[in-house]
């Protein structure tokens, strides 16, 4: 294991110089005792060996002589020098003859031949031989003799045996290692002393910078600036200075820049502020100005339609008493022009719909085919009026349902629009309506749609003018066509609000195509399938692209038929093929000529043959033109031909007696309406008038009240079973006359409907909540107000138990009261601040959902189901229970169906948020 020990400077300073000290001394300590006691030991046995030999030499004569006394003298002077501890001489038989002395450390051992020295633990014994020379006597005067005379030649006489003892030598070496010791210590304490203060000065400017820095980086300048370096670090320390006076400079510039951007931020500030007060104020005058641009324009729409309602009405009456052709045409002009001058307000009120954000769409289940084949209907009227000869062909791809839920209405009008442009601008051939599924999921399903035509077509140039308001291709042809040029900026913008696209591809000598795509939630309802008739037809129909679709139509069906193009071809068959075929289908065109050709030709068939025929002929303003044939053939289709239509004319064939109406009369129901007393109220002679005009002869009796005030009364005196109510009335509105009619006793639940020429969502929630039952749109059609008569005649639900009912589903008043213990005022108060945010919180859950935000979209969900608990507004707190699981769960999988009816929950709570019955008002 790795122990890192950090340093700091000086810590390494001292370390540097401290440890290279420190070893040498230590070295030389070493070097100083080893050498000092390798000096005391030598010298101790040179000093023994010198002794021994000299005891040797010396004893040789006492020996010699046997004189004791010189012996010990001998002995004596050998035993006074220090550290002899011990001398003994012994004889040649290694006897001790004199001794001196401590007693011996060690004893006996024969002596070897040679002289020796041993050193022992505690003390060095030396032994060396006496030797006895006759001529030794000589030899001491003459030393010449015994250099010549070698000792072993000489004779042993003893021995001598000197032991010195170590303890003073070693004594002497304690002694010197402690002097060492001890001054080893002293040095290496005063080197500690000085390498700790070299140590310190050197790092001391170190640190003093490094401090300086510190102080530098906090922004202390004036500390920094006070530092000071030892003399010979001046030129850093000037550095220094320099750069914190800088660094100070720098630092003063870069804060009166800061507060000179604060304050210039401030006063920006300000004047955002008051920008933005100014703003608010002129978002408020537009929102106002937007505000009364819709009330105009829903006045507008009320004073024009109010005098085209009456205008239609009567045309409508005259249509069906004027027989005069020329008059006739006028009559037909008249409506033709009114109901051109209703489609264009209703163009522009769209557009302002649109424009201001309100278009909301609603969603209903739908036949799209049936849709189409209406669309159809109605807008062929155009082509006999302009005298055309267009075929307009459906073309259903196979795999497309027929159900689908979505804004029937407003796919309805893009189709008028997208196909009544595309009769306006052909003159021949065909518009063709192809329907196929782009894309399909579990819930929705991606239409594409096509509206060919053979047109005059659009010049590749003015293409992208095309979706621009109020702009037309070219004027000379707004002159001949008219229009207002809204159309396809209304339609582009309900396509794109359904999650769709338009595009348009055109060639002035083919003619145009355009394509949109929708997305539309798939119904549960199935297509009516039709079981194969297993029959024989002959079709006459002069032009091929409608033969061809007729064809492939009726092959669907399991019809076989055989085809031709005039009446010529047709009796050649009939008289070919009697016998296999079931009927004739004669399209007849609308003149004089063909129409007796055709009477003769159904005679002949019927007479002669036997087989039924069905006419196919243009829609029902010209109906009086064919009134001579209805009587003769099995059925009458309208052109372009319904497909189920035509399905059932065929079915029906053998026992077809009387021919389905084709104007739908509730001739039915007509008996059962009469007698039913009407109250209509109104301003409006003429409008009132007309009211009585239709219902009268029905049978209905009619009263008319020209004001509110006028209705109270007529109501108290009388009683009435169903009353029209007009919206706008001077003194008295309609729905303040409704609120009072309803204090009544007796009209508590009498049904009364409104009949508006408003057209804004916002006012219908009014017209509900002020305790209408319906509503009815000008301009009113004859048909539609015998229709609600008689549903309304029908229903027995009292009108309490017709908003009980609705609002049972979106809200719970107890519920609402029970969470705060019945106080009333509170519980509105929480409905109303929930209530004021759901617009807006409605548009964040769309945003988020199309930005595939989860979380935020959680956030919103979690926010408007929290919320909702507490006050009362059960179908918002159930459906938002079941997104924000799914949305916790599953994530966004799937998650349209469910936001969608979260989105329809809150949609329906803000429609009746009038009709909650609050008990204070
Ligand atoms: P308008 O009410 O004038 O028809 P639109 O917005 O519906 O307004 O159409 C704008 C212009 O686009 C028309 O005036 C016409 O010039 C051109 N246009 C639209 N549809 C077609 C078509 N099918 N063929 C040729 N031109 C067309």
């Amino acid at each position: 294991m790795k122990i890192a020990i950090r340093l700091n400077v000086n810590q390494k300073f001292f370390w540097a110089l401290f440890a290279p000290i420190f070893i040498v001394s230590l070295l030389s300590c070493f070097f100083l005792l080893s050498s000092r006691f390798n000096d005391l030991d030598k010298n101790l046995y040179e000093r023994t060996l010198h002794i021994t030999e000299q005891v040797a030499t010396t004893s040789e004569y006492a020996i010699v002589f046997s004189d004791q006394n010189m012996m010990y003298r001998i002995l004596q002077s050998a035993l006074n020098h220090q550290s002899i501890s011990s001398v003994q001489i012994f004889n040649n038989e290694q006897k001790i003859i004199a001794e001196l002395g401590k007693p011996p450390f060690s004893i006996g051992s024969s002596f070897p031949d040679s002289d020796y020295i041993m050193e022992y633990e505690d003390h060095l014994e030396s032994v060396s031989g006496i030797h006895y020379a006759s001529d030794s006597l000589d030899s001491t005067f003459n030393p010449r003799t015994n250099a010549f005379n070698p000792l072993n030649q000489r004779n042993l006489i003893g021995w001598v045996k000197v032991e010195v003892s170590k303890s003073d030598i070693q004594i002497k070496k304690y002694q010197y290692a402690s002097f060492i010791i001890f001054t080893f210590i002293i040095f290496i304490f005063l080197t500690i002393l000085g390498a700790v203060r070299i140590s310190r000065t050197l790092t001391l400017p170190i640190n003093k910078l490094s401090t300086s820095l510190d102080k530098l980086a906090q922004g202390q300048f004036s500390n920094a600036k006070l530092m000071k370096l030892p003399p010979e670090y001046t030129d850093i320390q000037k550095n220094l200075l320099e750069l914190t006076e800088r660094l100070e400079n720098h630092n003063e510039e870069l804060i009166s820049g800061i507060e000179q951007s604060t304050e210039d931020m401030r006063r920006s500030m300000d004047s955002m502020e008051e920008k933005s007060a100014q703003l608010h104020i002129a978002n408020r005058e537009a929102m106002e100005s937007n505000r009364l641009k819709s009330q105009f324009l829903a006045n507008i729409s009320h004073e024009v339609r109010t005098p085209l309602n009456a205008i239609l009405g009567y045309t409508k009456t005259l249509q069906k008493d004027v027989t005069d052709t020329q008059q006739r045409l006028y009559v037909d002009t008249i409506q033709q022009s009114t109901n051109s001058l209703l489609a264009i307000i209703g163009d522009i009120l769209d557009f302002s719909k649109i424009e201001a954000g309100k278009l909301n769409l609603e969603s209903n289940h739908f036949n799209l085919k049936s849709l189409i084949d209406d669309v159809y209907q109605t807008l062929s009227i155009n082509l006999l009026t302009k005298d055309k000869e267009i075929d307009l062909v459906p073309e259903f791809h196979p795999d497309t349902p027929e159900w689908f839920i979505g804004d029937s209405t407003r796919v309805r009008q893009i189709l008028t629009n997208l196909i009544g442009n595309a009769i306006k601008f052909t003159h021949q051939g065909s518009i063709q309506t192809k329907v196929s599924i782009l894309s399909k999921s579990d819930s929705d399903v991606v239409l594409c749609f096509q509206i060919i035509d053979t047109g005059i077509g659009i010049p590749e140039q003015k293409i992208n003018r095309l979706f621009k308001a109020f702009s037309q291709v070219d004027t000379s042809t707004t002159r001949q066509f008219g229009g207002t040029g809204l159309g396809l900026v209304i339609t582009k913008k309900l396509v794109e609000q359904m999650d769709g696209r338009i595009e348009v591809s055109s060639d002035p000598s083919i003619g145009s195509t355009f394509r949109f795509t929708l997305r539309l939630k798939t119904s549960p309802k199935l297509k009516s399938s039709h079981q194969p008739l297993n029959q024989c037809v002959i079709l006459l129909e002069p032009s091929i692209t409608y033969r061809n679709f007729m064809k492939k139509y009726l092959h669907d069906i399991g019809v076989d038929c055989t085809t031709c193009s005039d009446l010529e071809q047709m009796i050649t068959l009939i008289k070919k093929q009697h016998d296999t075929t079931d009927a004739l289908l004669l399209s007849v065109a609308p003149d004089k000529q063909s129409i007796s050709e055709a009477k003769e030709l159904i005679n002949y068939a019927s007479q002669q043959f036997n087989i039924p025929c069905i006419l196919m002929i243009q829609p029902p303003g010209q109906i009086s033109h064919y009134s001579d044939l209805k009587d003769l053939c099995s059925d009458i289709l309208l052109k372009p031909v319904s497909q189920d239509r035509l399905y059932n004319a065929l079915k029906n064939i053998n026992n077809a007696t009387s021919i389905t109406p084709l104007i739908s009369q509730p001739e039915v129901f007509i008996d059962k309406l009469k007698g039913l007393k009407i109250l209509a109220v109104d301003d409006s002679p003429i409008n009132l008038q007309l009211l009585g005009h239709w219902l009268n002869p029905k049978g209905l009796e009619v009263s008319l009240a020209y004001s509110g005030k006028q209705a109270i009364e007529m109501a108290e005196k009388n009683q009435y079973d169903l009353i029209f109510m007009d919206i706008q009335m001077p003194e008295m509105d309609g729905m303040e006359t409704t609120r009072q009619l309803r204090l009544l006793k007796n009209y508590k639940n009498t049904p009364i409907i409104a009949l508006t020429a408003h057209a804004l969502g916002s006012e219908q929630q009014q017209i509900l909540a002020s305790g209408m039952n319906a509503y009815l749109t000008k301009p009113i059609d004859e048909d539609i107000l015998l229709n609600t008569i008689e549903a309304w005649h029908a229903n027995t639900e009292t009108f309490e138990e017709q908003v009980n009912l609705k609002m049972a589903d979106i809200f719970d008043l107890d519920k609402a009261l029970s969470i705060v213990d019945g106080k009333e005022e509170i519980a509105r108060e929480m409905f109303d601040l929930l209530a004021d945010t759901l617009d807006a919180e409605k548009k964040l859950i769309q945003h988020h959902l199309q930005n595939q935000d989860i979380e935020k979209l959680i956030e919103v969900v979690h926010r408007v189901h929290g919320a909702s608990k507490y006050t009362g507004t059960i179908s918002i707190a159930r459906n938002a229970g079941f997104l924000e699981i799914h949305l916790k769960e599953l994530g966004l999988e799937e998650v349209e169906g469910v936001a969608e009816d979260f989105m329809d929950a809150i949609e329906e709570l803000l429609n009746h948020r009038q009709l909650i019955p609050w008990t204070q008002a």
